[in-house]
Protein backbone atom coordinates (compact mmCIF):
# COMPACT_ATOMS: atom_id res chain seq x y z
CA UNK A 1 0.00 0.00 0.00
CA UNK A 2 0.61 3.79 0.16
CA UNK A 3 0.13 7.29 2.35
CA UNK A 4 -2.73 7.50 -1.06
CA UNK A 5 -3.87 4.35 -0.36
CA UNK A 6 -4.51 4.59 2.85
CA UNK A 7 -5.67 8.03 3.10
CA UNK A 8 -8.38 7.22 0.44
CA UNK A 9 -9.43 4.25 2.62
CA UNK A 10 -9.80 6.67 5.65
CA UNK A 11 -11.85 9.04 4.02
CA UNK A 12 -14.14 6.13 2.33
CA UNK A 13 -14.41 4.44 6.61
CA UNK A 14 -15.67 7.95 7.22
CA UNK A 15 -17.98 8.01 4.49
CA UNK A 16 -19.54 4.74 5.35
CA UNK A 17 -20.19 5.51 8.79
CA UNK A 18 -21.29 9.04 8.25
CA UNK A 19 -19.10 11.04 9.46
CA UNK A 20 -16.99 14.19 8.48
CA UNK A 21 -14.18 14.27 5.54
CA UNK A 22 -10.88 14.97 7.16
CA UNK A 23 -12.24 14.33 10.94
CA UNK A 24 -9.78 11.76 11.55
CA UNK A 25 -6.10 12.15 12.02
CA UNK A 26 -3.93 9.65 10.02
CA UNK A 27 -0.63 9.05 12.21
CA UNK A 28 1.81 7.95 9.63
CA UNK A 29 4.13 5.28 12.15
CA UNK A 30 7.41 5.70 10.98
CA UNK A 31 9.65 4.03 13.76
CA UNK A 32 12.11 1.69 12.67
CA UNK A 33 11.84 2.70 8.86
CA UNK A 34 14.86 4.27 7.08
CA UNK A 35 14.82 7.80 6.85
CA UNK A 36 14.56 7.64 2.84
CA UNK A 37 10.94 6.33 3.28
CA UNK A 38 10.02 8.78 5.62
CA UNK A 39 10.93 11.87 3.81
CA UNK A 40 9.22 10.41 0.47
CA UNK A 41 6.47 10.84 2.46
CA UNK A 42 7.25 13.97 3.70
CA UNK A 43 7.63 14.76 0.41
CA UNK A 44 4.30 13.69 -0.68
CA UNK A 45 3.22 16.83 1.85
CA UNK A 46 2.23 14.51 4.77
CA UNK A 47 2.65 15.95 8.17
CA UNK A 48 1.43 13.90 10.86
CA UNK A 49 4.06 10.78 11.91
CA UNK A 50 4.04 8.57 15.59
CA UNK A 51 6.99 6.94 16.99
CA UNK A 52 7.28 4.67 19.90
CA UNK A 53 10.87 5.78 21.61
CA UNK A 54 11.85 9.23 22.30
CA UNK A 55 15.51 8.39 22.37
CA UNK A 56 14.78 7.27 18.24
CA UNK A 57 12.78 9.98 17.58
CA UNK A 58 15.23 12.51 19.03
CA UNK A 59 18.04 11.22 16.61
CA UNK A 60 16.17 11.58 13.64
CA UNK A 61 13.30 14.25 13.97
CA UNK A 62 15.06 17.36 14.29
CA UNK A 63 16.86 17.10 11.71
CA UNK A 64 13.91 16.67 9.10
CA UNK A 65 11.99 19.97 11.31
CA UNK A 66 14.35 21.71 9.52
CA UNK A 67 13.70 20.57 6.58
CA UNK A 68 9.88 20.49 6.56
CA UNK A 69 7.56 23.37 8.42
CA UNK A 70 4.32 22.40 10.52
CA UNK A 71 5.20 18.85 11.48
CA UNK A 72 2.70 17.16 14.10
CA UNK A 73 4.86 14.56 16.19
CA UNK A 74 3.18 12.09 18.31
CA UNK A 75 4.59 9.32 20.89
CA UNK A 76 2.90 6.57 20.79
CA UNK A 77 5.15 4.03 22.90
CA UNK A 78 5.58 4.22 26.84
CA UNK A 79 7.79 7.14 28.35
CA UNK A 80 9.68 7.07 31.08
CA UNK A 81 9.52 10.13 34.10
CA UNK A 82 12.51 10.50 33.00
CA UNK A 83 12.22 11.17 29.53
CA UNK A 84 9.30 13.31 30.11
CA UNK A 85 10.89 16.44 29.61
CA UNK A 86 13.02 15.60 26.91
CA UNK A 87 9.55 14.11 24.94
CA UNK A 88 7.92 17.56 25.87
CA UNK A 89 10.55 19.23 23.40
CA UNK A 90 9.97 16.44 20.47
CA UNK A 91 6.30 15.79 20.60
CA UNK A 92 2.71 17.34 19.76
CA UNK A 93 1.03 14.76 21.20
CA UNK A 94 1.47 11.98 23.76
CA UNK A 95 -0.77 8.58 23.72
CA UNK A 96 0.63 6.68 26.51
CA UNK A 97 0.07 8.37 29.79
CA UNK A 98 -0.91 5.98 31.95
CA UNK A 99 0.32 6.02 35.30
CA UNK A 100 -0.20 8.81 38.43
CA UNK A 101 3.67 9.27 38.44
CA UNK A 102 4.11 9.92 34.94
CA UNK A 103 1.07 12.16 35.21
CA UNK A 104 2.32 14.35 37.90
CA UNK A 105 5.49 14.82 35.64
CA UNK A 106 3.75 15.81 33.23
CA UNK A 107 1.75 18.38 34.87
CA UNK A 108 5.50 19.68 36.72
CA UNK A 109 6.91 20.11 33.57
CA UNK A 110 3.77 21.50 31.78
CA UNK A 111 3.43 24.48 35.09
CA UNK A 112 7.61 25.32 34.27
CA UNK A 113 7.46 25.21 30.83
CA UNK A 114 3.64 26.88 29.95
CA UNK A 115 2.84 24.64 27.70
CA UNK A 116 1.78 20.95 27.41
CA UNK A 117 2.05 18.29 24.28
CA UNK A 118 -1.59 17.13 23.32
CA UNK A 119 -2.13 13.93 26.29
CA UNK A 120 -4.14 10.76 25.59
CA UNK A 121 -4.23 8.05 28.26
CA UNK A 122 -4.11 4.50 27.44
CA UNK A 123 -6.15 1.80 28.56
CA UNK A 124 -5.30 -1.49 28.62
CA UNK A 125 -8.77 -2.66 27.20
CA UNK A 126 -7.67 -6.65 27.18
CA UNK A 127 -5.99 -6.26 30.78
CA UNK A 128 -3.12 -7.81 29.46
CA UNK A 129 -0.16 -7.98 31.92
CA UNK A 130 2.68 -7.23 29.81
CA UNK A 131 0.94 -4.26 28.63
CA UNK A 132 0.79 -0.69 29.65
CA UNK A 133 -2.21 1.16 30.32
CA UNK A 134 -4.98 2.29 32.81
CA UNK A 135 -6.92 -0.76 33.73
CA UNK A 136 -10.57 -0.43 32.09
CA UNK A 137 -12.25 -0.76 35.82
CA UNK A 138 -9.41 2.66 37.02
CA UNK A 139 -9.79 4.88 33.91
CA UNK A 140 -12.42 6.54 35.41
CA UNK A 141 -10.40 7.61 38.55
CA UNK A 142 -7.32 8.31 36.77
CA UNK A 143 -8.73 10.52 34.36
CA UNK A 144 -9.92 12.70 37.79
CA UNK A 145 -6.71 12.62 39.04
CA UNK A 146 -5.05 14.09 35.94
CA UNK A 147 -7.97 16.96 36.08
CA UNK A 148 -6.87 17.48 39.32
CA UNK A 149 -3.22 17.96 38.57
CA UNK A 150 -4.91 20.64 35.70
CA UNK A 151 -3.88 18.60 32.87
CA UNK A 152 -6.05 18.85 29.94
CA UNK A 153 -6.39 14.98 28.84
CA UNK A 154 -7.47 14.97 24.80
CA UNK A 155 -8.67 11.92 25.08
CA UNK A 156 -7.40 7.57 24.89
CA UNK A 157 -5.85 5.23 23.62
CA UNK A 158 -6.02 1.34 23.18
CA UNK A 159 -3.85 -1.05 21.83
CA UNK A 160 -6.06 -4.68 21.39
CA UNK A 161 -4.85 -7.85 21.61
CA UNK A 162 -3.53 -9.37 19.14
CA UNK A 163 -5.58 -12.75 18.88
CA UNK A 164 -9.09 -11.06 19.92
CA UNK A 165 -11.98 -8.89 17.82
CA UNK A 166 -10.53 -5.37 18.33
CA UNK A 167 -13.88 -3.65 17.44
CA UNK A 168 -14.65 -4.97 21.12
CA UNK A 169 -12.19 -2.93 22.01
CA UNK A 170 -12.76 0.22 20.05
CA UNK A 171 -16.07 0.42 21.40
CA UNK A 172 -14.91 -0.27 25.20
CA UNK A 173 -12.52 2.26 24.69
CA UNK A 174 -15.18 4.73 23.23
CA UNK A 175 -17.71 3.96 25.79
CA UNK A 176 -14.98 4.99 28.28
CA UNK A 177 -14.10 7.98 26.95
CA UNK A 178 -17.90 9.12 26.45
CA UNK A 179 -18.77 8.71 30.01
CA UNK A 180 -15.99 11.13 30.83
CA UNK A 181 -16.66 13.30 28.56
CA UNK A 182 -13.47 12.89 26.35
CA UNK A 183 -13.45 13.31 22.45
CA UNK A 184 -10.11 12.25 21.33
CA UNK A 185 -10.20 8.15 20.56
CA UNK A 186 -6.57 6.92 19.43
CA UNK A 187 -7.56 3.78 17.55
CA UNK A 188 -6.66 1.55 14.82
CA UNK A 189 -3.25 -0.21 12.95
CA UNK A 190 -2.78 -0.96 9.82
CA UNK A 191 -5.37 -4.40 10.27
CA UNK A 192 -8.19 -2.65 11.79
CA UNK A 193 -8.16 1.29 11.42
CA UNK A 194 -11.12 0.98 8.92
CA UNK A 195 -13.58 -0.59 12.31
CA UNK A 196 -11.72 1.81 14.75
CA UNK A 197 -12.95 4.65 12.20
CA UNK A 198 -16.59 2.65 12.24
CA UNK A 199 -16.23 3.02 15.89
CA UNK A 200 -15.35 6.58 16.88
CA UNK A 201 -11.58 6.68 16.13
CA UNK A 202 -10.38 10.56 15.90
CA UNK A 203 -6.49 9.42 15.53
CA UNK A 204 -5.55 6.24 13.54
CA UNK A 205 -1.73 4.93 13.76
CA UNK A 206 -0.78 3.28 10.91
CA UNK A 207 2.73 2.14 10.43
CA UNK A 208 3.55 -1.14 7.96
CA UNK A 209 0.40 -0.37 5.07
CA UNK A 210 2.16 2.85 4.74
CA UNK A 211 5.62 2.63 4.83
CA UNK A 212 6.05 -1.41 3.92
CA UNK A 213 7.34 -3.63 6.54
CA UNK A 214 9.32 -2.50 9.49
CA UNK A 215 13.32 -3.35 8.45
CA UNK A 216 14.51 -4.52 11.79
CA UNK A 217 18.15 -4.18 12.33
C1 LIG B 1 3.98 0.20 15.68
C2 LIG B 1 2.73 0.75 16.24
C3 LIG B 1 1.64 1.05 15.39
C4 LIG B 1 1.63 0.81 13.90
O1 LIG B 1 1.53 -0.54 13.61
P1 LIG B 1 1.24 -1.08 12.11
O2 LIG B 1 0.64 -2.40 12.33
O3 LIG B 1 2.54 -1.09 11.42
O4 LIG B 1 0.28 -0.12 11.49
C5 LIG B 1 0.52 1.60 15.98
N1 LIG B 1 0.44 1.84 17.31
C6 LIG B 1 1.46 1.55 18.14
C7 LIG B 1 1.32 1.86 19.59
C8 LIG B 1 2.63 1.00 17.63
O5 LIG B 1 3.64 0.72 18.48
Amino acid sequence: MSLQEVSDRVEKALRAADRPEGSVKLIAVSKVQPNERVEAVLNQGHRCFGENRVQEAAGKWPAFRDMFDGIDLHLIGPLQTNKARQAFELFESIHALDRPKLAKTCARLAQETGTCPELFIQINTGEEPQKAGVLPSGADVFVNECRGLDLTIKGLMCIPPADEEPSLHFALLAKIAERNGLEGLSMGMSGDFEKAIKLGATHVRVGSAIFGERVVA
